[in-house]
């Protein structure tokens, strides 16, 4: 368990590349089958999800997972009929759900195999009751089977061609790319930070992608920090360290995908810190996504924290009007139906938690489009992006009306709070404390505190001073409608 045994990676590779995860596998077997009965609980929820509650109680539900074996994951009915409508009409989707959720885990599955068990018809050979361990399934990872289960895990859509860059994201955007393309080690770690949806996995899986196609010889292991938890907690277990260890010592770029959630597991997080020391003084890759910046990492430990931070750190920022914009028109370019520029500019106003709730927002719309044959308005995106656009308006801050404002008027957010009073920051300064009032449930007074603590009869100054403006400057009124509308709608 010392950092030691980890600090000639090269001799280790030699080994491990020899005989793959080579002992062990008796024991690992028993623990494979309630992995695997684990994984099947997760097959059966992203199933329901997929097919409706009535099928899925119908035919999934009743099936048992029997064993895993050369690729065959084999499931037991007890009636032909069940057998037949699973094997003609689920196996494809049953398929490709277990591939992605016992791909980090078990071996790839090719192939569902739907069994008819009932009495007497039981399966001839080999009998096999869930309980017994000896008909466990065998787990035989030959170097080639592992690496194409490494690759298992990746999304095909991922790649360095669908990203859209814009000004929040493309620092992160260049260093990956100069990540992926390089033969030598970049930065080490790279560290990519920003907050839910905004793209790391996404260009960690472009890096990945692009260098399985570059340099095909070098071996990418792709893993969210919940998975590192889980085999490193399954060897532990399992005493099995040691090929715990191989396995992480003879990559050649190791990526870990949110490692905010290694925070705070103490045991995990120094197996961690041993292994990245190993990785980056051996000259590997290791690249990191997280949250947060490393300094910010709650529950981390500071020379964890500390050594995270030594290589390239690079954040995505939310992204902005013009980037929401630009990834949806890439996305609904490729759709089969077409969208207004007009509706994709609706939602890349109103829509800006982040990517991935903008992407689901514009499947919806594009669901609908395809379903109706009718061309989509604003009004009916409105409508179909309901609850949505409900949610992004309940978000509204006084900080969000302050960023927004500022960046509208072309100040610094500093000026929110500040005592200047020339009239090109006051006048946005006070739009900002009449939205605020608009928009927000706050008081006079609530909402003087967060412009640098003014008094309560300077917003209300500001409110009025707006409002009766606004009926005589054109622009003002303008600027103040599109403002609110992008803000809350
Ligand atoms: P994170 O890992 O940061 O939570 P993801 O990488 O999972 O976010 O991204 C969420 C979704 O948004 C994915 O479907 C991803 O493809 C998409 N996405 C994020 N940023 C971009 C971008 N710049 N261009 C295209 N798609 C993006
Ligand atoms: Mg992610």
């Amino acid at each position: 368990m010392s950092g030691d045994m980890l600090n000639n990676p090269d001799e280790v590779v030699a080994n491990s590349s020899q005989k793959p995860q080579s002992h062990g596998n008796d024991r690992l077997g028993v623990e494979d089958n309630s992995l695997m009965q684990a994984c099947w609980g997760r097959v059966n929820q992203r199933m329901r999800k997929d097919i409706g509650d009535a099928a899925w109680r119908h035919w999934i539900k009743p099936l048992r997972v029997s064993r895993l074996e050369d690729g065959t994951l084999t499931l037991e009915a007890d009636s032909t009929l069940a057998r037949e409508r699973v094997s003609s009409q689920y196996a494809d989707r049953l398929r490709v759900i277990s591939s992605a959720e016992f791909s980090d885990v078990l071996p790839v599955i090719r192939r569902i195999e739907v069994r008819l068990v009932n009495g007497q018809q039981a399966v001839p050979n080999k009998p096999h009751r869930l309980s017994d361990q000896s008909t466990a399934p065998k787990t035989e990872f030959s170097a080639s089977q592992e690496s194409s289960d490494l690759m298992a895990g990746l999304d095909p859509r991922y790649t360095f061609a669908n990203f859209i860059v814009g000004k929040p994201n493309e620092l992160a955007f260049a260093v990956a790319r100069r990540t992926a393309e390089s033969e030598k080690v970049a930065f080490n770690p790279l560290f990519l930070y920003g907050g839910v949806g905004l793209g790391k996995t996404h260009l960690m899986h472009a890096i990945a992608w692009h260098i399985r196609q570059q340099s095909p010889s070098r071996k990418v292991l792709y893993l969210s920090a919940e998975k590192f938890m889980y085999r490193f907690v399954r060897a532990l277990r399992f005493r099995d360290t040691m090929s715990f260890k191989e396995q992480f010592r003879s990559v050649d770029v190791l990526m870990i995908d949110d490692v905010q959630f290694i925070s705070g597991k103490d045991s995990t997080q120094e197996e961690f810190f041993h292994t990245f020391n190993a990785l980056v003084e051996g000259g590997r890759q290791v690249i990191i996504s997280a949250d947060k910046s490393p300094t910010d990492l709650e529950g981390m430990e500071e020379r964890l924290r500390s050594r995270l931070g030594w290589g390239m750190v690079a954040d995505i920022h939310p992204a902005d009007y013009e980037l929401r914009l630009g990834i949806l028109q890439s996305k609904a370019e490729h759709a089969p139906v077409k969208i207004a520029d007009k509706v994709l500019e609706f939602m890349a106003h109103r829509i800006v938690s982040n990517v991935r709730e903008l992407e689901g927002a514009l499947n919806r719309i594009l669901a609908h489009a395809m379903l109706i044959g009718r061309e989509i308005t604003i009004e009916s995106a409105a409508e179909l992006l309901a609850d949505l656009l409900r949610a992004s308006s309940r978000q509204v801050s006084v900080d969000s009306i302050q960023k927004r404002v500022a960046a509208h008027y072309d100040v610094r957010v500093s000026e929110m709070f500040s005592a200047r009073r020339a009239r090109n920051i006051a006048r946005p300064r006070q739009v900002a404390m009449y939205l605020a009032k608009n928009l927000t449930s706050l008081s006079y007074p609530d909402i003087g505190r967060q412009f640098g603590g003014r008094d309560h009869t300077t917003v209300m100054h500001a409110v009025k001073t707006i409002d009766s403006l606004s009926k005589s400057d054109g622009q003002l009124a303008e600027d103040v409608q599109l403002l609110k509308s992008i803000l809350a709608g």
